[in-house]
This record gives C-alpha cells, sequence and structure tokens, in this order.
C-alpha cells in the first residue's frame, strides 16, 4: 500500500521478536487502559506477581490527570480501578489488558467515568436482561492524513463497488483487518463480524450480543486493539462521523437493542413500545449520541435526520429500523441508527436501558 503505512516497528520486527520470546517467569504484564477527556484512550503496564483469575485481584491504581485533561493541577491524581480484563494478543501468555474507570481524589467519578452510571443503570434493569449489538464503523487514514490507499492528489471513484468489496482497487487494508479480528478473538472479545464499508478506507466490525454490563467493555477493547494493531500498521483510526464532507457516507455506531419483552411472543409491541419512548426523548439520546454527529445524520447516505426521530421495518433512512426478519417473527430486537462512530458506549447503552425500561 504506497508508503502511506508501515511504521518503523516493522524494520525491527525480528529483533523485537528474540526479546519477546524470552521467558517472563511467574510475573506478567497488566496494560491498564483508559478513556480520557477526548473519548481518546491512554494506558500503561505494570508487573504483577503472578497470572490472575478475577477482576478483585487487581490493584487500584492513578495517572497524573493533569496530563489528560482529567483533573486540574494542584489535585491532579485521578485513580484507576479495574473494571474487566482480557487476555493480551500482543504480550500473549497470561499477560492481560485491563479496562479502568477512573475517579477523583474525592472517590467521585471522573466527569469522563460514563461506565460508573452504565454498571447501575444495568444492575437496576436486570430482570428485563438488556442485550446490545453494536456495528462500529470507522475510517484508516495514512501516515500522510490521507484516507488509506487513495491515490495521491485526487480521489478514488465514486461509492459503490466498496461495501463489502472484494479485489483490488475495491477493498484497502484487509491485511490489518484481518489481525484486529484475530486479536479481538483471542482476547475473547465477543466480536461478531466485520465487513467493508461503502466509502474507501471505511470498515465496520461488529460486537454483541452483549449483556448490557459487558458492552462497552468490549467495544472499547475492540477500539483499542484496533488502534494498537493500526499503530504497528503506522495508520491511524479515525471515530470522525463526518472524516470526509461531500459524497462520501459518515461512520455510526448502529445500536441494536433487545431484553426480555421484545425476545419474547408478542415482543413486536413491546417494541412499538419503546419506539414511543425514544420518540419523546429524542433530543435527549442525541445529545449522548456523539459529537459533530449533525454532520452525519442529515437525511442522506442512508441516515434519518437529526432534527426529526422517524422508524420503520427495513428502513435504513429512518431513526429506528426494525429488522425486517423481526417483523415476520414478531419478536426480537431493533437497531437505533443514530449513534455516530464516536459514542462512548457506556452512555449510549445507559440511557437506552432508562429511557426503555426505568422512565414512565
Ligand atoms: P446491519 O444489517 O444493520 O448491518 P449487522 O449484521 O452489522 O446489521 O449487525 C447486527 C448486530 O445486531 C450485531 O452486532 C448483532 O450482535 C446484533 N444483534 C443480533 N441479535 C440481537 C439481539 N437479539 N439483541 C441485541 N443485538 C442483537
Ligand atoms: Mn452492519
Ligand atoms: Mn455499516
Ligand atoms: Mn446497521
Amino acid at each position: 500500500m504506497a508508503n502511506q503505512g508501515l511504521s518503523p516497528a516493522h524494520a525491527h520486527a525480528n529483533l523485537l521478536q528474540r526479546y519477546m520470546d524470552l521467558p517472563q517467569g511467574d510475573k506478567i504484564q497488566a496494560e491498564y487502559v483508559w478513556i480520557d477527556a477526548d473519548s481518546g484512550l491512554r494506558s500503561k503496564t505494570t508487573t504483577l506477581d503472578g497470572p490472575i483469575t478475577s477482576v478483585d485481584e487487581l490493584k487500584e491504581w492513578n495517572f497524573d490527570g493533569s496530563s489528560t485533561g482529567q483533573a486540574e493541577g494542584g489535585n491532579s491524581d485521578v485513580f484507576l480501578r479495574p473494571g474487566a480484563f482480557f487476555p493480551d494478543p500482543f504480550r500473549r501468555g497470561n499477560n492481560i489488558i485491563v479496562i479502568c474507570e477512573t475517579y477523583n481524589n474525592d472517590g467521585t467519578p471522573n466527569k469522563f467515568n460514563h461506565r460508573y452510571s452504565c454498571m447501575k443503570t444495568m444492575e437496576a434493569a436486570a430482570k428485563e436482561d438488556p442485550w446490545f449489538g453494536l456495528e462500529q464503523e470507522y475510517t484508516i487514514f495514512g501516515a500522510d492524513g490521507r484516507p488509506y490507499g487513495w491515490p495521491v492528489g485526487g480521489f478514488p471513484g465514486p461509492q459503490g463497488p466498496y461495501y463489502c468489496g472484494v479485489g483490488a482497487g475495491k477493498v484497502y487494508a484487509r491485511d490489518m483487518i484481518e489481525a484486529h479480528y484475530r486479536a479481538c478473538l483471542y482476547a475473547g472479545v465477543n466480536i461478531s463480524g466485520i465487513n467493508a464499508e461503502v466509502m474507501p478506507s471505511q470498515w465496520e466490525f461488529q460486537v454483541g450480543p452483549c449483556k448490557g454490563k459487558d458492552m462497552g467493555d468490549h467495544l472499547w477493547m475492540a477500539r483499542y486493539l484496533l488502534i494498537r494493531v493500526a499503530e504497528e500498521w503506522g495508520v491511524t483510526v479515525s471515530l470522525h462521523p463526518k472524516p470526509l464532507s461531500g459524497d462520501w457516507n459518515g461512520a455510526g455506531c448502529h445500536t441494536n437493542y433487545s431484553t426480555n419483552g421484545t425476545r419474547a411472543e408478542g415482543g413486536m409491541k413491546v417494541i412499538e413500545e419503546m419506539i414511543k419512548k425514544l420518540e419523546k426523548r429524542h433530543l435527549q439520546h442525541i445529545e449522548v449520541y456523539g459529537s459533530d454527529n449533525d454532520l452525519r445524520l442529515t437525511g442522506r447516505h442512508e441516515t434519518g435526520h437529526i432534527g426529526q426521530f422517524s422508524s420503520g421495518v427495513a428502513s435504513r433512512g429512518a431513526s429506528i429500523r426494525i429488522p425486517k426478519s423481526v417483523a415476520i417473527e414478531g419478536k426480537g430486537y431493533f437497531e437505533d441508527r443514530r449513534p455516530a462512530s464516536n459514542i462512548d458506549p457506556y452512555q449510549v447503552c445507559d440511557i437506552m436501558v432508562q429511557t426503555t425500561l426505568l422512565s414512565a
């Protein structure tokens, strides 16, 4: 792929492998990951005395919040509380990657810790067993800041051949995407599929169905692995909902949702009631459905308009789509197409359950 990618790390890949093959004794490495003030990911490593089997065995840790926009300089310790851990596909062995919540000095959740509230909500709604499936769309950029694989000084041909494309010139960066998929499987991320998207160098992976309390952890871990794999390829991942203006599709994070009620006989009626509730709270939802989402939800390029709630069976131009198969079966799940690619999944899962199950 021209010289848009390939990081310097490639030059040292064989050298690095000599060291990665060294036995590491009883010790293991735990990579603590957290979400920063810009919905970016940060991480740092600590050595543990041995393998662990439960998240409770992991220590609380901290970092300098003034360096990540998460605290003032004078009082800058932010605490990392482990939430979930996954096998580390980069270091392998018993090494792990840990998704953490952030807490302020006074013990309150950090402003950017949306997991805390999400967990409370999922506990309150546990008897309805909410499930989610998120479709994460994203765009790959080369080191030169242009979309990966796009011709220098020009544009690829118009959209059409790229969605689920096969063959040279129709699909870009398949090797990196394949690497990410395997990394997710190794880590135990509940990844359910991938596809090339409508705009060249835009891709999607799906995670789910996941129980409400796991959804955010699995999506953030899948994002972390993607960004790390892309780092090795020397390319970047954009979660911006409209990375390029013009006649190019934006990027979303469609949120598929079901509960005991929607999955049971007569579930279609429950889905319809939920959609009525969602309509009443359209603006509150849009508030947590990603920044710059107005650039994407224009009513064109397979979206509903941001200012107008709508729903329909098999409709890809609506806010909410009921899959055809669900309408035929009379039960199942529905898809909220409004969330942008840059959402915090904890916030989206939280408000979905609040609106459909916990509000009057
Ligand atoms: P689309 O046709 O919109 O592109 P995808 O196949 O990309 O759909 O994604 C569908 C998503 O729906 C998957 O993430 C899947 O896990 C999720 N899903 C399937 N069944 C359910 C369910 N009962 N509840 C919640 N999510 C579900
Ligand atoms: Mn999809
Ligand atoms: Mn898609
Ligand atoms: Mn979809």
